[in-house]
């Protein structure tokens, strides 16, 4: 069983000319499909190169190409509550400059079958900062949050991650339901901007959200990790509180460093064998690998 918050494989494959069930990438259907049950994102990855015009031009083309993708694969597309226990594909949106400031183009997405947005990525845009932004970053602007309010009317997956610290603490503030940090690692365990600090985590936790861990490498550990890495992370967040809220956004196909020996999605049961070798009992380790995110989506989704 295995279900994952995040990949870049739709705009990869896209871009590359390749297909979703075969493909040289970290992920692609062949081998996905060898879970008994699986969950997994993909994201339609906003490339600021297409800002401030292409942005929703972009992402129509990459949502495009994961309906193509999913109908040939004959891959079911998770939308709704009931649709979750089937398990499937959840179409997401990576950078909220693809709304090109409307709230009319959040609805038409949702439309479309987008169930979460990443609200930034390491940018400014019209909903607020990214963490790139660094000193200078300011939170959520007043779109950003009417966004966030509307993702909650429409039942959506609010993503925090990428996003500047103080916009994370004006979506706690804007949100009225549980949100998500698809991909991103413990900040007390390796000290990237790209990682949540301790007092995010516990937000999280406590608003039964849902907290992927991130297998590129630098987010992991500075000069190289290994799959104990991840279990470093794993085992902080449980420390945190974390029981049934962490598990994977593993941005396949959005990296270029993953730990020795992790090549790509057919080697997460490595990662689930670790858990069982450092004495996580069975229950936990498919609460990780699958049931966490199973539990948030069915949570957060509306018919
Ligand atoms: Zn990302």
């Amino acid at each position: 069983m295995f279900s994952d918050a995040h990949c870049d494989t739709i705009s990869r494959i896209l871009d590359a000319g390749q297909d979703l069930y075969e493909n040289d990438g970290h992920v692609d259907y062949r081998r996905l499909k060898r879970q008994v049950s699986q969950i997994q994102f993909y994201a339609a990855w906003i490339d600021p190169k297409y800002e401030p015009g292409g942005c929703l031009t972009r992402c129509l083309d990459i949502i495009d190409k994961f309906y193509i993708e999913c109908e040939k694969n004959q891959i079911p597309v998770i939308t709704k509550p009931q649709d979750v226990d089937g398990g499937g594909a959840v179409l997401s949106v990576e950078g909220g400059s693809a709304l090109c400031g409307r709230l009319s183009a959040l609805r038409m997405l949702h439309k479309l079958g987008v169930r979460a947005l990443t609200l930034t990525w390491n940018g400014r845009n019209a909903l607020g900062d990214g963490v790139g932004e660094g000193a200078s970053a300011g939170g959520l602007s007043t779109f950003g949050k009417s966004v966030v309010a509307e993702m909650n009317r429409l039942g959506m997956l609010v993503d925090v991650s990428h996003l500047s610290e103080k916009g994370f603490w004006d979506v706690a503030q804007a949100s009225d339901a549980a949100f998500i940090a698809s991909h991103s690692n413990a900040k007390r365990i390796c000290a990237h901007q790209r990682n949540l600090t301790d007092e995010q985590i516990g937000e999280i936790v406590r608003r039964s959200g849902f907290i992927g861990i991130n297998l590129c490498s630098d987010f992991l550990r500075e000069g190289g990790a290994s799959i104990d890495d991840i279990l470093r992370h794993i085992e902080h967040m449980l420390s945190l509180g974390g029981r049934e809220t962490v598990g994977f956004g593993a941005d396949f196909d959005g990296v270029d460093d993953l730990p020795n020996g992790v090549g790509g999605v057919e080697d997460m049961g490595k990662i689930a064998d670790a858990l069982l070798h450092n004495n996580y009992d069975e229950g936990l380790v498919r609460q990780i690998m699958f049931g966490n995110l199973h539990r948030a989506l069915k949570q957060i989704l509306k018919n």
